[in-house]
């Protein structure tokens, strides 16, 4: 892949603080909170929905501006995995979502040597747009998943509030994957999300991407998945596809064909993405500020699903039953023995051993 990576570092080597700078503040989880939305604003109505509606999980829309009914919430503790500020009330998505998360967090114990997911946003109860952090995450086929693996211990909810983002880049080097922070185990984990085959897209930062290029010397069917974005150098974003038969869903056009090592990623290592927006013209009229999003900007069907009666409570609506959203009493499956990165083979594509999703 003789694309210029080399030449890129030496003639930009000195946007390395704009790229940091950007990529920090294009951090899908680390948003500000914004200002109170004005009345009928999406986000307003969405994000003060406190439980899903009853009745089957449909998403409706685009990842990007829907909704969703139906949801189910991730338990905040499985034997593989912990689910992260747990105050935001956003771990509830489309089953198909959240069954996912689990068997990834399983499979990442069997073939990765991750010793279990720290499970960041998925969505909020109804879906629909969010307060700060994500464009996306409307429908409940998207989660971010923490690049910092699950501690051997329950944290109290305090500590998964306070818990701070490690990011997997070198601070002071223009989009650089730290080697003192990167490991194989979570390359491995990349991958392995990549091969199930409803999973369409993973971001992850353009560096990481690289370093993925770069490096991974399994099968390489899946790299193509891994999509270079803003951000995303201290979690990764899954997406699902559209589920089967759920014909309110929006679907995105699948992502090209190849690995994606190429001029797309390329691109991320000059200056284009990191460029300050043009000073408009002198006399120019400014631009006018984005529009904020109303619920009428969404599809009719949203509206409705925000009238909808509530399920009983976040118990009754977790995914695996009332019995699974109780206080956990299996332990987290110890962390792996010492050097898990030399201990397993490359992840290739895993079987999906589960019937399509509904
Ligand atoms: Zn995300």
């Amino acid at each position: 892949m003789a694309f210029g990576f080399a030449q890129a570092f030496k003639t930009f080597g000195k946007l390395t603080l704009a790229g940091a700078i950007g990529a920090s503040l294009a951090a899908g989880d680390v948003g500000a909170e914004q200002k109170t939305p004005s009345p009928g604003s999406a986000k307003g109505q969405f994000g003060a929905v406190g439980l899903p509606t009853q009745g089957p999980a449909q998403p409706i829309g685009f990842y990007a501006k829907g909704c969703m009914t139906g949801a189910v919430a991730l338990p905040a503790d499985g034997p593989t995995w912990e689910a992260m500020r747990l105050s935001r009330n956003r771990r509830w998505g489309n089953p198909a979502m959240i069954s996912l998360l689990e068997r990834l967090s399983q499979d990442g114990v069997k073939y990765a040597g991750w010793p279990g997911l720290l499970v960041g946003d998925i969505a909020q109860p109804r879906g629909g747009p969010m307060f700060n952090g994500h464009a996306s995450h409307q429908i409940g086929l998207d989660a971010d998943v923490w690049f910092t693996p699950m501690p051997a211990r329950r944290m109290t909810a305090k500590e998964r509030e306070d818990l701070p983002f490690t990011t997997m880049l070198q601070k002071d080097k223009f989009l650089t994957v730290d080697p003192n922070v990167w490991t194989q185990s979570r390359a491995r984990l990349l991958m392995l999300a990549a091969s199930y085959p409803e999973v369409e897209r993973i971001f992850v930062n353009p560096a990481i991407k690289k370093k993925m290029c770069d490096t991974w010397t399994g099968d390489r069917t899946n790299l193509g998945k891994l999509r270079p974005e803003y951000g995303h150098d201290s979690h990764f974003h899954i997406r699902i596809k559209c589920p089967a038969g759920a014909a309110g869903c929006t679907p995105q056009a699948p992502v090209a064909a190849g690995d994606g090592c190429d001029k797309s990623l390329a691109w991320w290592f000059t200056p284009a993405p990191w460029a300050a927006p043009k000073p408009p013209k002198p006399g120019a009229k400014p631009p006018k500020p984005p529009r904020e999003m109303m619920v009428s900007d969404l599809p009719k069907a949203c509206a409705a699903v925000l009238d909808a009666a509530s399920v009983a409570s976040m118990q009754a609506a977790t995914y695996g039953g009332p019995s699974a959203a109780s206080a956990l009493t299996a332990a987290p499956v110890a962390e792996p023995a010492a050097d898990p990165d030399e201990a397993l083979p490359d992840v290739g594509p895993v079987p999906n051993d589960k019937p399509a999703i509904q």
